[in-house]
């Protein structure tokens, strides 16, 4: 309650509003601080609990360490060949310039990393990166990460944290991002934010299917309040599959087998006992990269030759059990808890899992800026740098480098505008969106949000699979529109609203999008572009705007995105008398 207007929420003043506790929004957070902003970080969960924190396999940085050959520009084409050459190029070298940089920041701000023997930190080999490149603490580098910058970010004056509050509605002033509203989860009291600048860090949407490596936290809600705001998405269809999940028992199905496990030797084989990546890509082998294995290990399964469960055998039993419990502690962990299997002495059973998505919001390469003012987004809810397959390693590199880059602007964006935050919001729009948040409780009947939200990951599951056909796109589409309409009237609130209507939003979007037309601005150029029309699709309506770089597609006369959408990139992808909409989706993990 607001004692001094009241109103029934609290309002906070920042400078800089992060949202995100993430590796993405804790650095923003830092960087911004440190610029002399008042810096305000809200999360769902507890700090240092964010997603980030389940990162296993390292961070990607050519600090040439263990192979003197290694260099930024390496790393730059290895990004740019993984991602399909779709990459926003300015974003990759960006990346591939800074990352090093950025990890000897954090080892200054304390992280512990593996050594060599010389001393240095130690970088292991992932698929697709031409040189040992991901700098890791074990199999825990996530860990270490959040741990660093949460302790560096309370130690920096002028951060504050609030913690299990959920933002469900940007507000706007004078054309500009300006604020949020939120919930805290614990009481369900409301808190209206007015900030000069945003950082939208919110993370990834994996939840969206059944079978997903992510966190209870990726619904996807940061790219959902961004195109409900009016800011451009792209690359939406991108959604990764990591090759090896695990697969039994049911109940631990989609938890990452980290792609250390292949760095370090692991090796793939079929039912059969054979090594089957000899027939996918023989030069790499194990080691290609994630769509490339996920693919693979799908064909095997389709083939008739997969294990027991539906997958593949990952065996690392050829490497020393020290070695194995060194290298890989929380794999070792993992299996022996909750499959009862001792990786150091049977094989494990893995399958494709959900684990990232490229897409998410367009922003600039520079500063993170999205196409509406005031907004920013860093990390996996802002798009470009990973293309259409995002390589091992890349994120926390990503998120570092351009949670940096984005807290930075938004520090400068608050001095140049220090009005923004008393900026006179809408009354109307701030009433109407607590009324929709609250209208659940109010209703009698309805459906159950559970039931709700397990139908969208059936029909993503069922209809948007790693490798994806016209017609079932069409039928999951059809499926998904059903369920945006009544029946999304939820009869309580027992899962965030906003959760599912960004559960929505998402399980939308891929099957749309397979269908979009690539613009020239995915390429590079910032074209415009026309957005579909959110109401078409069940949505609630997101203010439109024809800025540049807007979510791009092609609509015939009637409004239908048709296959002749298939650009110059899905040419190249899909490849010659491939039909057009049969299109492999790319996948990648850590
Ligand atoms: C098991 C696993 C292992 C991985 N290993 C690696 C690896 O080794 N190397 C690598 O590079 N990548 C790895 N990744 C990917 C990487 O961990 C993530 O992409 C990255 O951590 C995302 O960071 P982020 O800061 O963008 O978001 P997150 O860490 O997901 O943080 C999102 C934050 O936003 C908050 N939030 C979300 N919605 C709201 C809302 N509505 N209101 C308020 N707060 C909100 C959340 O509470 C959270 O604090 C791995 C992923 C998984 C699943």
């Amino acid at each position: 309650m607001d004692l001094v207007s009241s109103a029934p929420y609290e309002t906070v003043e920042t400078d800089v509003l992060v949202l995100g506790a993430g590796g993405a929004g804790l650095r923003a957070a830092i960087a911004a601080a440190e610029a002399g902003a008042r810096v305000l970080v809200v999360c769902k969960s507890l700090l240092g609990k964010a997603h980030t924190v389940m990162a296993e396999g390292g961070v990607a940085a050519a600090m040439h360490n263990v192979a003197y050959q290694d260099s930024w520009e390496v790393h730059f084409a290895d990004t740019m060949k993984g991602g399909k050459l779709i990459n926003d190029w300015r974003m990759a070298e960006l990346h591939a310039r800074e990352s090093p940089e950025r990890v000897l920041e954090l080892e200054r701000w304390g992280a512990v990393f593996d050594r060599t023997w010389q001393g240095r930190i130690h970088q292991r080999p992932f698929g697709a990166h031409t040189y040992p490149r991901l700098a890791h603490i074990g199999d825990r580098t996530g860990l270490e990460l959040i741990r660093t910058l949460q302790d560096r970010a309370v130690h920096t004056e002028g951060v504050d944290v609030h913690m299990e509050t959920t933002v469900f509605k940007l507000l706007e002033a004078d054309g500009r991002i300006a604020g949020a509203i939120a919930y805290r989860r614990a009481d369900g009291s409301l808190v209206l934010y007015r900030c000069a600048a945003l950082v939208l860090a919110s993370g990834g949407a994996g939840k969206m299917y059944r079978v997903t490596s992510n966190s209870w936290e990726s619904t996807g809600d940061g790219t959902a309040l961004a195109y409900e705001a009016g800011a451009g998405l792209r690359d939406m269809e991108m959604v990764q599959f990591h090759p090896t999940g695990m697969v039994w028992p049911a109940g631990v199905r989609g938890i990452l087998v980290t792609e250390g496990v292949r760095g370090e030797g692991g090796v793939l084989r079929n039912k059969e006992g054979e090594r089957f990546m000899e027939r996918y890509d023989q030069e790499r082998m194990e080691l290609s990269s994630r769509d490339v294995v996920a693919r693979a290990i799908n064909s095997e399964v389709l083939a008739g030759r997969g294990t027991p469960h539906g997958g593949a055998f990952l065996d690392i039993t050829h490497r020393k059990p020290d070695y194995i419990k060194t290298k890989l502690p929380s794999m070792y962990e993992q299996f022996l808890k909750l499959a009862n299997v001792d990786i150091t002495k049977q094989p494990m059973e893995v399958a494709p899992t959900i684990h990232y998505a490229m897409g998410g919001v367009r922003v600039d390469a520079e500063t993170g800026a999205a196409t509406v003012p005031g907004l920013y987004a860093a990390g996996e809810v802002a798009s470009g740098l990973h293309g259409a397959n995002r390589l091992g390693g890349n994120s926390l590199s990503d998120l570092l480098v351009f949670g940096k880059r984005a807290g930075d602007a938004a520090a400068t964006e608050a001095k140049t505008n220090p009005n923004a935050a008393t900026a006179k919001l809408d009354k109307r729009e701030i009433e109407a969106a607590i009324a929709a948040l609250t209208a659940p409780l109010e209703r009698p009947g309805g459906e159950s949000p559970y039931r709700l939200m397990a139908e969208i990951q059936d029909v993503m599951t069922r209809y948007a699979p790693i490798v994806r056909e016209g017609s079932e796109l069409q039928a999951g589409l059809e499926k998904i529109q059903e369920l945006g309409g009544p029946r999304a009237r939820l009869r309580h609130w027992w899962v965030d609203d906003a959760c599912l209507q960004s559960g929505l939003a998402h399980g939308l979007r891929p099957a749309f999008d397979a269908r979009e037309r690539r613009s020239p601005a995915a390429l590079g150029d910032r074209a415009q572009g026309k957005p579909r029309r959110p109401r078409a699709l069940g949505l609630p309506q997101a203010r439109r705007r024809t800025g540049a770089g807007q979510l791009h597609r092609r609509e015939d006369q009637h409004g239908h995105a048709g296959a002749a959408g298939e650009d110059r990139a899905d040419a190249r992808l899909s490849g010659p008398g491939r039909p057009a909409l049969v299109r492999p989706l790319h996948a990648r993990g850590d």
